[in-house]
């Protein structure tokens, strides 16, 4: 396939970050132990060798220790700016003409929204990577000609919203997938904002979380519940050999991955429940079945996974970002999630999969 855009620095780039270790990569990030924890005297079960920063282990509560390994691992104290560094050459590949998804996952409160959207003082991938994205095009100019949408939209039980209603005062509108004729998948009326820089990004994103909030009675909780996207399209025309070519970058803060007993919820939540298992294991599906390169991918099984299918496989690049806390209160769920991730790296060596 001819890409859109290709230096010979920024061949060497993917030599040596992309093409050696394939197309998928799992980030590990483990937050610092919180306030709460440090006066409840927690003390942390995460582990780092410090000559390695592709492994950790886990303190088990029979003081057996686990291992993992990761493309990389952040520790609690590597700050953004340390994160946004190894993400880079991954998220600016869209520019070059590859589709690009960045998941963060892991149990609510772990550090998925700190991750992507950040704080106003401490900015996240999104806003770092918009920010990037505004830079190299600038770098361009002569060689290549930019445009770059924004959308925004969020997946509860299974509906689709889009975020970026004209009013943020109004409910998100719900959205559909549908087959393109070149068998992409598309979702119709969904809003593409044009952006000419960072600020625009950041005001589309405030008015994006207004609009996810509206009609809930708990912000916090449904933003626990749902998946957040934000998907930067980018239209790029090579000037020198008239190749035109249109990407997709998703970033996307994934509902809170805790399991909730069948005894403690029911009613709405333990169909939310339900709904966010489903999705969150479709997608550790397709990943793991892209990286063993079996020959069906299971993209159908829920919406996340069928609208991002012309995102995810073949030359596209996916990275996750495996986020855990500290604390042995948490221990349960640190496991699940590192078993989880290291399941969908493909590192496991178990039997050969079934064809679906
Ligand atoms: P999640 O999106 O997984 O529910 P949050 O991103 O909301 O988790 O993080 C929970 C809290 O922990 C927030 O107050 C956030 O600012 C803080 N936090 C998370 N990760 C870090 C980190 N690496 N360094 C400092 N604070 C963090």
């Amino acid at each position: 396939k001819k890409y859109l855009y290709e230096s010979s620095e920024r061949k060497s780039l993917y030599n040596e970050v992309i093409e050696l270790k394939g197309n998928i990569r799992v980030f590990c990030r483990c937050r610092p132990l919180n306030q709460i924890e440090i006066t409840n005297g927690s003390t942390s079960v995460v582990e780092f060798d410090s000559s390695q920063d592709n492994e950790l282990q886990v303190v088990c509560s029979d003081s057996s220790k686990k291992q993992f390994k990761f493309d990389h691992v952040f520790r609690p104290e590597d700050n953004q700016e340390a994160v946004f560094a190894q993400t880079k050459p991954i998220v600016t590949s869209v520019l070059d003409g590859y589709n690009v998804c960045i998941f963060a996952y892991g149990q609510t409160g772990t550090g998925k929204t700190f991750t992507m959207e950040g704080t106003p003082e401490n900015r996240g991938v999104n806003y770092r990577t918009l920010g990037e994205l505004f830079r190299i095009s600038q770098e361009r100019v002569g060689v290549m000609r930019y445009e770059l949408f924004v959308s925004m939209l969020e997946v509860y039980n299974e509906k689709i919203r889009d975020l970026l209603v004209e009013n943020s005062n109004q409910p998100a509108k719900k959205l559909e997938i549908k087959q393109a004729a070149e068998g992409t998948q598309e979702v119709p009326g969904l809003v593409e904002a044009r952006v000419y820089g960072t600020e625009d990004v950041w005001e589309l994103m405030k008015s994006g979380g207004r609009a996810r909030s509206v009609g809930s009675t708990n912000a916090n909780e449904l933003s626990s519940r749902s998946h957040c996207l934000l998907r930067v399209t980018v239209k790029g025309e090579n000037l020198i050999n008239g190749h035109c070519a249109k990407s997709h970058l998703w970033l996307v803060d994934l509902a809170g991955s805790e399991r909730v007993g069948r005894i403690e919820v029911e009613g709405e939540r333990l169909k939310e429940s339900q709904f966010i298992n489903k999705s969150l294991s479709a997608l550790g599906d397709v990943i793991s079945a892209l990286a063993s390169k079996t020959a069906h991918i299971p993209y159908r099984n829920s919406k996340l996974t069928h609208m991002l299918q012309s995102s995810l496989g073949g030359d596209c690049k996916t990275l996750m970002f495996v986020q855990i806390g500290p604390s042995a209160a948490d221990l349960g769920e640190t496991l699940c999630s590192l078993n989880f991730a290291s399941r969908v790296r493909g590192v496991e060596s178990g039997p050969a999969r079934k064809q679906v």
